[in-house]
C-alpha cells in the first residue's frame, strides 16, 4: 500500500521575509511518516507549499505515485490547498482515501466532513496511532470496524461519526525518532505549553499538561540529523525552557557529544534564567523568540498573556548578556487597543531593546478562546471558513476598532522600532567571561552585518545603520579576531575614503586569516586607493584569477610602468571575460 503525506499550499503567498511561516512541513507529519515506516508501509512526505505555481506537477506526481491513501497536514492557512489537491486526487482515482489531520482538521473536523466530499476521514488531535490504525483498517478493507479506532471522524450512512478521543501518547520517548527515516531542521522536545493565551490554539490542542521528551531521546534525534549533515536547527517547542533541569541536561549533552550546531528556540520571558541561558549559548543557541504581545498590562491581561513587565525586561537583558539574539513578538489591534496602549508598547520596546521585532495584527483562528468568544458574541459558525480566508482579523469583529486605525497602529510601531534600533546597540552589555569571547565576537559581527548588509542594510527607516554596524564590528574585535568584523569595518572605512584606517584593519584581518580571499582582495583594492601599487600587487596576485582581478593587476602594472606585464594581464582579463 502506498501512502503520501502532503503539506499543501496556503491561500496567500508570503513575501520572501515571511515565507518561513508557511514553508516548513510540520514535525507531526514526520512522526506519522516514521510510525508508518516502522510498520513497513511505503510512505513519502511531500512539501507542496508552493506546488500551485506548477500545478501540472500535482497531476504528474499523483499519476506516478498512485497512492492508496493521502494524509494532509491541515492548518487554517492551507486548508483550501488541501481540498484542491484532494479533489484532483479523487478525479484521478476515486478509490483513493483522503485523510485530513493537523491543527485545523482537529478543530474543524465536522466542517470538513460536512462540506467537502473529497475528505473521507479526519484524524483529530495527536495523530500517530489513530492514523496508523486507520491505515491498517483501510489496508485490510475493514471499514465496518472504524468505530473502534479512537481519534477519528468519518461519514457513515449520511451521518458524521466521531469516535472516542484518542489518549495522548503518555511517554513521548516511545514514539519513533523521525530522523531515522527523514532529514529536517525543525525539531521539538515537548508537546504543549503552560500558557493559556486567548489567541493561541496550543492549549486546546495539547491540553493542560506539557509532555517532555527525555534529554537523551531528543539529543539522539539531533545527533542522527547531525550525522546527515544538518547543522542549523529550529527548536520549535512552544516553550523550550519549561523545565530548567532538562534544558541544561540537553545543552550539556550537545556539548559533550561535540555537536557543532547552531540553533534557535522559542520561550516565555518568565521561564528563562541565568543558568539556562548560559548553557543554551554554550550549546549553540543564537536566538530566542519571546511572545511579549503588548506593552500594556491591560491588553496582556485581556489576551491572557500572564507576563509581568519586569520579567520581560529581565529576560531580554539576560538573553543579550549571553550574546543570544532576543526576538520580540508583538500583537496589535487587540481588544481595547488605543493610541495610549500603542505608546505603552513603544515604551516597552525602548526598554527591552530587541534587535528583531515581529509585529502581527491580532487574528482569530479555530480552537482558540478568541474564536469561542467570537462565536458567542457574533453568532459566528464554522461556516465562516467556507470563505476563502486564512483567519479573521480581530478588528473586523470589534466596533471600537477600524482597519484604518489598526494599520496606523502598525505603522507607528514599526516606524518607532526602526528609528530607535541603532541606539539599542550602545547599551549592549555582554557577560565578561573568557569562555564566551569567541561567541561574543561572532554575535556582534553577525549583528553588525545585519545593519551593514543584511535585513536592515537597505531599510531607510533604520536610522544610523552605518554607525551601529561600526560599533558592533569594533565591539566584536574587543573579544576576538573575527573575519566578518575585519571585513565589515574595512569596507565601512573604504566607503568613507578613510583608506589608511581601512588598510590597518584589513591588514590585521589578513594576519589573522591569511587564507581569506575576501580580506586579501579588499586589502589589495584599498592599497590601490592609497596608490601603494607594490603592496596592492602582493595582495591581488594571491587572489583567484578573475576578469576583474586581472584588470586590477594590469592597472597596478600600468601605474608601476611595467608595460609588458600590464598587457599580459589585460589579455588574461579579456580571455576570462570571454570564458564567462
Ligand atoms: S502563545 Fe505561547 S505561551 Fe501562549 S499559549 Fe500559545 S504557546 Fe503558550
Amino acid at each position: 500500500m502506498k501512502i503520501l503525506l502532503i503539506y499543501p499550499y496556503p491561500l496567500y503567498d508570503r513575501s520572501p521575509a515571511h515565507e518561513e511561516d508557511i514553508s516548513v512541513v510540520p514535525i507531526g507529519l514526520y512522526y506519522i511518516g516514521a510510525v508508518l515506516r516502522e510498520e513497513g508501509y511505503a510512505v513519502e512526505i511531500l512539501n507542496w507549499y508552493k506546488i500551485h505555481k506548477e500545478p501540472q506537477r500535482i497531476v504528474d506526481t499523483l499519476v506516478k505515485e498512485r497512492p492508496d491513501i493521502i494524509g494532509f497536514s491541515i492548518l487554517n492557512a492551507n486548508r483550501w490547498g488541501g481540498i484542491e489537491i484532494a479533489q484532483i486526487a479523487k478525479e484521478l482515482n476515486p478509490k483513493v482515501k483522503i485523510v485530513f489531520g493537523g491543527v485545523a482538521a482537529t478543530f474543524l473536523w465536522k466542517h470538513f466532513l460536512t462540506h467537502f466530499p473529497q475528505v473521507d476521514f479526519v484524524v483529530i488531535g495527536e495523530g500517530e496511532y489513530s492514523f496508523l490504525h486507520l491505515v491498517k483498517a483501510v489496508g485490510k478493507g475493514h471499514l465496518k470496524n472504524l468505530k473502534n479506532i479512537q481519534g477519528i471522524a468519518f461519514r457513515r450512512g449520511g451521518k458524521i461519526v466521531k469516535t472516542k478521543a484518542a489518549k495522548p501518547v503518555g511517554n513521548l520517548d516511545e514514539l519513533p525518532i523521525p530522523a531515522k527515516h527523514f532529514a529536517y531542521q525543525h525539531v521539538v522536545s515537548s508537546r504543549g505549553c503552560p500558557g493559556k493565551c486567548t489567541f493561541c490554539g496550543s492549549p486546546k490542542l495539547w491540553g493542560n499538561r506539557t509532555r517532555l521528551r527525555s534529554a537523551e531521546h531528543f539529543v539522539t534525534e539531533l545527533e542522527l540529523l547531525y550525522n546527515q549533515g544538518v547543522r542549523f536547527f529550529y527548536f520549535s517547542d512552544d516553550t523550550f525552557t519549561i523545565n530548567e533541569k532538562r534544558v541544561i541536561e540537553i545543552c550539556k549533552m550537545i556539548v559533550e557529544k561535540g555537536l557543532k550546531i547552531v540553533w534557535v528556540a522559542i520561550s516565555r520571558a518568565d521561564l528563562v534564567s541565568d543558568a539556562i541561558l548560559y548553557w543554551m549559548r554554550k550549546a549553540g543557541c543564537t536566538q530566542i523568540s519571546y511572545g511579549v504581545e503588548s506593552g500594556s498590562e491591560k491588553i496582556r491581561g485581556l489576551l491572557n498573556k500572564r507576563l509581568k513587565r519586569d520579567d520581560v525586561i529581565e529576560a531580554f537583558s539576560l538573553t543579550y548578556r549571553y550574546g543570544i539574539l532576543a526576538r520580540a513578538y508583538f500583537i496589535y489591534g487587540s481588544p481595547e487597543e488605543t493610541w495610549e496602549t500603542i505608546e505603552e508598547t513603544i515604551d516597552l520596546i525602548k526598554e527591552i531593546r530587541p534587535f528583531i521585532c515581529v509585529f502581527y495584527i491580532l487574528e482569530i483562528y479555530p480552537g482558540t478562546m478568541l474564536y469561542s468568544d467570537l462565536q458567542k458574541r457574533r453568532h459566528v459558525t464554522d461556516d465562516v471558513w467556507l470563505e476563502k480566508i486564512e483567519g479573521i482579523c480581530y478588528f473586523e469583529t470589534d466596533p471600537h476598532l477600524s482597519q484604518e486605525r489598526v494599520l496606523a497602529f502598525g505603522k507607528r510601531l514599526r516606524t518607532e522600532f526602526f528609528a530607535n534600533l541603532s541606539h539599542f546597540v550602545d547599551s549592549l552589555d555582554l557577560v565578561d567571561e573568557p569562555a564566551f569571547y569567541d561567541m561574543h565576537a561572532d554575535f556582534c559581527s553577525r549583528l553588525g552585518m545585519t545593519f551593514s548588509h543584511g535585513d536592515y542594510g537597505q531599510n531607510e527607516l533604520v536610522l544610523g545603520r552605518e554607525g551601529a554596524a561600526e560599533t558592533l564590528f569594533r565591539k566584536a574585535l574587543t573579544y576576538a579576531p573575527d573575519h566578518r568584523a575585519y571585513l565589515g569595518l574595512g569596507v565601512i572605512q573604504q566607503n568613507r575614503h578613510a583608506y589608511e584606517d581601512a588598510a590597518k584593519i584589513l591588514a590585521e584581518g589578513v594576519k589573522h586569516f591569511p587564507e581569506s580571499e575576501e580580506l586579501t582582495l579588499c586589502l589589495g583594492i584599498n592599497y590601490m586607493n592609497l596608490r601603494e601599487y607594490d603592496k596592492a600587487l602582493e595582495c591581488l596576485l594571491k587572489c583567484q584569477a578573475s576578469e576583474e582581478t586581472s584588470y586590477r593587476i594590469a592597472s597596478c602594472y600600468e601605474a608601476l610602468g611595467d608595460y609588458q606585464k600590464e598587457q599580459a594581464f589585460l589579455e588574461k582579463g579579456r580571455r576570462l571575460a570571454k570564458r564567462c
